[in-house]
């Protein structure tokens, strides 16, 4: 479903990533390991053309993900649906029209989006919190509702970028039954983070990148190379 195929990738003449081969396969759920400035989120960005390779290429389905055209990018977009750490809430509107606004910019009409926002504030446990603006919100509750902006574009695939970083154990642990949850309704979940009480628990595919390259891919790997 993903392929990455002898990537590279330079900023102003520094290598951050090179040599990249790795496949992901449809519904899977895989964390991205390794230290700040490995190159985790150049690799998200690479896999929705936020930003071109310097070398390689990449596939998303039968799609060449450097070859798209522009007018395809918004579908790419929406089938992987990337929860940054900067969230990108709007912060003028509810928790409820941050959602509204996902289905609409997707064509759902008023009478849907009236149906589905409160169903995804559901799912990530935020219905009480509904007309609530971001900054009423803490840490984890904005996390989880950047989650829902992701949902609400029914996407194949959802990345987190870093999602524990800024919230409290018990949040990340909720965090982390929601993405399993997504995983086993069907979507293929990468993580990319440092948590390593998580990626120990859960025994899940590890892509550990080091300076730019994979320097381990194991299944059912822990945080640390054992
Ligand atoms: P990670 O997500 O693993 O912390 P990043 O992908 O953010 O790593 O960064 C990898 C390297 O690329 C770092 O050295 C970072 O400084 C550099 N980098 C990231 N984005 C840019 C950019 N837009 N311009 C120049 N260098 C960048």
């Amino acid at each position: 479903m993903i392929k990455f195929q002898d990537i590279a990738k330079e900023y102003n003449d520094l290598m951050v990533l090179s040599n990249i081969n790795l496949e992901i396969k449809e519904g899977e759920f895989l964390f991205l390991v390794g230290p700040s400035g490995a190159g985790k989120t150049t690799l998200i960005k690479l896999l929705i053309r936020e930003e071109l390779p310097t070398a390689g290429e990449i596939y998303y389905d039968s799609w060449e993900v450097s070859k798209l055209p522009h007018q395809q990018l918004p579908q790419l977009r929406r089938e992987i649906g990337v929860v940054f750490q900067d969230f990108k809430l709007l912060p003028q509107k509810t928790a409820l029209e941050n959602v509204r606004f996902v289905l609409d910019v997707i064509g759902k009409n008023p009478e849907e989006q009236e149906e589905l926002a409160p169903e995804i504030l559901k799912l990530v446990n935020l219905e009480r919190q509904k007309d609530h603006f971001p900054h009423q919100l803490s840490g984890g509750e904005k996390q989880r509702l950047a989650i829902a902006r992701a949902l609400a574009a029914e996407p194949k695939v959802l990345i987190a970028d870093e999602p524990t970083g800024m919230i409290d154990p018990a949040s990340a642990w909720n965090l982390i039954n929601l993405l399993n949850k997504i995983n086993e309704l069907g979507a293929t979940v990468i993580m990319a983070t440092h948590n390593a009480a998580i990626v120990d628990t859960l025994k899940r595919r590890v892509v550990e990148l080091n300076e730019g390259r994979i320097v381990r891919d194991q299944k059912e790997g822990g945080y640390a190379a054992s």
